[in-house]
């Protein structure tokens, strides 16, 4: 099987096998298929590897129902705990050749990626290692007897996972779905598939059976797709464009009813009241939407300040937000690398002519940035209405729309008014305001005083069209188990 070579931090070469990773062995896609692959930073071709076709989703499939029905079942969960914390391991040591990898097709920050994405995949890791053998059911009281629950691995399962954070997104669904005992077949994006290359060389190296975790890209409207439709696998865990999620609760109903869970995208409302302290506020709501250029399901698009403070907030807020360093995500004293495609910049700068042309006040940034690369200028727009589809529809780039508010009752109703509901930031110093807000607002996680913060102890997820579902935290252990029951009659005596 071919192997390439490219160039990451520090001019250190990584290698990675360009095959499908199905039963612990890399080989080609039926009848050769491959896709190519960019760097966003420069538009030149990075590297091809193999596109996985219908027949090679169905290899996939065979190989990990052979492993589910074979010693996998029987593994001591101790062990696949022991498995997990191996692999948490191997990506700690070869941090720098994932987080390269990540900067080279996804245009993440080298720094970004290894500190954040990978430190955060490790945690989820060794946090779920030590679930594995703690999965457990009730004991209950009937009237003829008792009755146990058991809660079993659903069995063959596949994740399908985004490229704006693709190795932390694969592991929030492997840690999960291998401590419950399932087996998995990983859909690689195919804009930024290289981390999965590296990864099922480390699954290997781990230890895991072959066909436990297989790891294959492919186009979604093939692979995706097929693995959407395909009767055998029993449970699909998505986390992309809401679009997408509808096609793959489509798929599931025409085949087998799969079990399926859905992390879609958001429009998060970022809520900075009087009483904030001002400096934390815009470092975090600056962050809340340049992190990853935007590309964040969580990212806080929508920011609403205190009419109060307004004013003062804006002109702050342009500042910091035009402190920027854009260029090769692989350097560290770049501080914005590009976004992942030119059909991505298209469609962020796409918002930013309509905004403009809207007549809507462009407070910072929206000019064209130079360079090959596909670079989009971090950009605020003020005083932006309610129904602008900016403020409505997410955009997954730099672009933030603020506006201001008068009273709580009247941010809670703006921030509540949109089809999305992932997370939500509050910027307050009053305790009992914080906790009023954060009950009335409709969304799956938020912040107080910060923005993002994930930990692998606490559940991340959506409501509304955010999905459903969630990664991390014990309640993900939920969407990779079933619930069986026994019944024990007590029999009268003779
Ligand atoms: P996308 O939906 O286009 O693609 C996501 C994955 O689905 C890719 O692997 C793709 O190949 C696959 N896919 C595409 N068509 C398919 C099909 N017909 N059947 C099965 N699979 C298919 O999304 P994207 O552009 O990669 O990512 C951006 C979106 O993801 C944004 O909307 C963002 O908000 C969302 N997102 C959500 C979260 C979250 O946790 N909620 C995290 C990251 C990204």
């Amino acid at each position: 099987m071919s192997e390439i070579k490219v160039i990451g931090f520090g001019g250190q070469p990584v290698i990675v096998n360009t095959g499908l990773f199905i039963n612990n062995a890399f080989r080609l896609a039926a009848g050769g298929s491959e896709l190519n692959v960019e760097n966003p930073t420069t538009g030149d071709r990075l590297a091809s590897v193999s596109a996985a076709q219908r027949e090679d989703v169905d290899a996939a499939v065979a190989a990990a129902q052979a492993a589910f029905y074979g010693s996998w079942r029987t593994i001591l969960p101790s062990d696949r705990g022991k498995l997990l914390n191996r692999l948490a391991d191997l990506i700690e040591s070869n941090a720098d050749d994932l987080a390269s990898l990540e900067a080279l097709d996804a245009g993440i920050l080298f720094g970004e990626s290894k500190a954040l994405h990978i430190t955060q995949a490790t945690d989820t890791l060794r946090y779920f290692a030590g679930w594995a053998d703690k999965i457990t059911g009730q004991l209950l009281s009937i009237p003829q007897g008792h009755a146990y629950t058991r809660r079993e691995p659903v069995g063959v399962c596949a994740a399908i996972v985004p490229w704006n954070a693709p190795l932390m997104i694969t592991i929030w669904k492997l840690a999960p779905a291998i401590a419950a005992g399932n087996v998995l077949i990983i859909k690689t994006p195919e804009l930024a598939p290289l981390y999965g290359q590296k990864l099922a060389a480390l699954v290997k190296e781990a230890g895991f059976p072959p066909g436990v975790i297989n790891i294959i890209c492919g186009l979604g409207s093939v692979a995706g797709q097929a693995l959407a439709e395909h009767r055998d696998v029993k449970k699909i865990a998505f986390t992309g464009s809401a679009v997408v999620g509808r096609q793959i609760l489509k798929a599931s109903a025409s085949s087998n009813l799969k079990k399926v869970t859905l992390e879609l995208g958001g429009k998060g409302p970022s809520i900075v009241f009087a009483d904030a302290d001002l400096n934390n506020a815009l470092f975090w709501t600056t962050t809340g939407i340049t992190a990853n250029n935007g590309q964040v399901c969580a990212a806080g698009s929508r920011i609403y300040v205190h009419a109060s403070i307004y004013d003062n907030f804006l002109l702050a807020f342009a500042e910091k937000l035009a402190k920027t360093s854009h260029g090769d995500p692989l350097l560290s004293e770049t501080t914005k690398g590009p976004v992942i495609s030119q059909r991505q910049r298209e469609k962020i700068t796409e918002y930013i002519r309509y905004a403009k042309e809207s007549g809507i006040r462009l407070l910072a940034g929206g000019e064209d940035l130079p360079g090959n690369g596909y670079f989009v200028a971090n950009t605020a727009f003020a005083d932006v209405p309610d129904d602008a589809r900016i403020m409505q529809e997410e955009i997954f780039g730099p672009v933030a729309s603020i506006a201001k508010f008068t009273s709580e009752s009247e941010v809670i109703a703006k921030a509540n008014a949109s089809e999305y509901g992932l997370g939500a930031a509050v910027f307050t110093n009053d305790v009992s305001r914080a906790q009023r807000v954060s009950s009335a607002l409709e969304c799956g996680q938020v912040t107080v005083n910060c923005w993002g913060m994930l930990h692998s102890n606490t559940p991340f997820g959506g409501v509304k069209q955010s999905g459903f579902g969630r990664d991390m935290g014990e309640e993900a252990l939920d969407g990779w188990l079933t619930t069986k029951t026994v019944k024990y009659f007590t029999l009268p005596t003779e």
